[in-house]
């Protein structure tokens, strides 16, 4: 994710820190030796609630890449999705069981030493009273994870539990409009009591749960077609030493605008349009293609799924990524083409 840097590696998973999650040590100054220790222990409750979402879906066959961590919680991104309603079921449950484990561990320590009466004051001011509140925090990500809406943990265990008896996209369906009921209360609550940050979250709650729906709709659309389904019969591929004012002229004259850059039969380039753009405004037309031209990018081949190849396009933030098939280019795929596909086969 953009704004993040690598903080560790665990398991194989990279764990990044989102540079917005660093404003929370400056809340917590205040506290100061107890609020630093209370807020590495929240980036530990975290932390592990998305390894242990993590490596349940790695058992399921999905690869996750990399964990973010971001002030109001984790992110871990996915490469693929869970096959089936049990598969995401296990998977989104498992990060708010470890949180309530994780709680009920520490329960018998910490009343074994400070009494049962340490629970009803969790604060900062002491550090018994910062023990009891790190219990209290592993039960607090448990419940909000558990809400039933989107982004939420609870919202993925709900569409799992409805998907069970409903075509998924239905099920995805309902577990919105509930999340979009979340939402609102949110707003009306933090509206009445003056809470921005309650607004806040409720806002995002909205937007997150019509991008899931949106997200689903395109994802069940497209989802049996394959690359080679698609891809544009005619296609022409450039040599990098081609000078820029001839590429300018195929846009013009075709329908192509992102290509495969060949040298002596071998991929070596990728040019999009994007790319052309940005670079005719700041230099003009004098250059050639192997001075623009990116030369890391992922590939995709004839069988892959359309649902795989968007996903990458999003990881890599490119628009357009080259087929190949024995090391052998056979065109680009564009955004494009896979819009055409869920406009054609949308609503049927
Ligand atoms: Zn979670």
């Amino acid at each position: 994710m953009r704004g993040s840097f690598r903080l560790l590696k665990a398991f194989d998973i990279d764990i990044n820190i989102h540079i917005t999650f660093l404003i929370l040590p400056f809340l917590f100054m205040y506290y100061g030796l107890r609020g630093v220790f209370f807020i590495l222990f929240v980036f530990l409750c975290v932390t592990l609630h998305e390894l242990t979402h993590s490596l349940v879906a790695r058992r399921f066959g999905i690869t996750v890449k990399e964990i973010t961590l971001l002030p109001i919680g984790g992110l871990a991104s996915m490469t693929s999705y869970p096959e089936k309603p049990s598969h995401e079921f296990l998977i989104s449950i498992s990060g708010p069981i470890f949180n309530i484990l994780f709680a009920s561990i520490l329960y018998f320590p910490i009343t074994f030493i400070y009494g049962k009466e340490i629970l009803s004051s969790p604060s900062l001011m002491s550090w018994p009273q910062t023990i009891a509140q790190c219990f209290w925090v592993n039960l607090v990500l448990a419940g909000f994870n558990l809400l039933p809406a989107f982004p939420m943990d609870g919202g993925r265990v709900l569409r799992s539990l409805l998907a069970r008896k409903l075509d998924y996209r239905k099920a995805t369906s309902i577990a919105v409009n509930i999340g979009h009921i979340f939402a609102v209360l949110f707003g009306y609550f933090g509206l009445i009591h003056g809470h921005i940050f309650l607004i806040l979250i409720a806002f995002f709650i909205y937007m997150a749960a019509s991008a899931e729906e949106t997200q689903v709709d395109v994802r069940e659309t497209i989802k049996k077609f394959r690359v080679k389904d698609v891809l544009p019969r005619e296609f022409m591929t450039l040599e990098s030493d081609t000078p820029v004012s001839r590429v300018l002229e195929l846009v013009f004259h075709s329908h192509q605008g992102d290509f495969p850059i060949v040298d002596n039969g071998k991929l070596t380039g990728l040019l999009t349009r994007a790319d052309i753009i940005i670079n005719v405004h700041q230099h003009g037309e004098g250059k050639i293609i192997k001075e623009i031209m990116r030369t890391e990018f992922p590939t995709v081949s004839p069988e892959d799924f359309l649902s795989d190849v968007q996903k990458i396009m999003e990881e890599s933030q490119l628009k357009a990524l080259p087929v190949i098939k024995n090391k052998k280019p056979l065109g680009v795929i564009s955004l494009e083409d896979i819009s055409r596909v869920y406009s054609v086969m949308r609503d049927r």
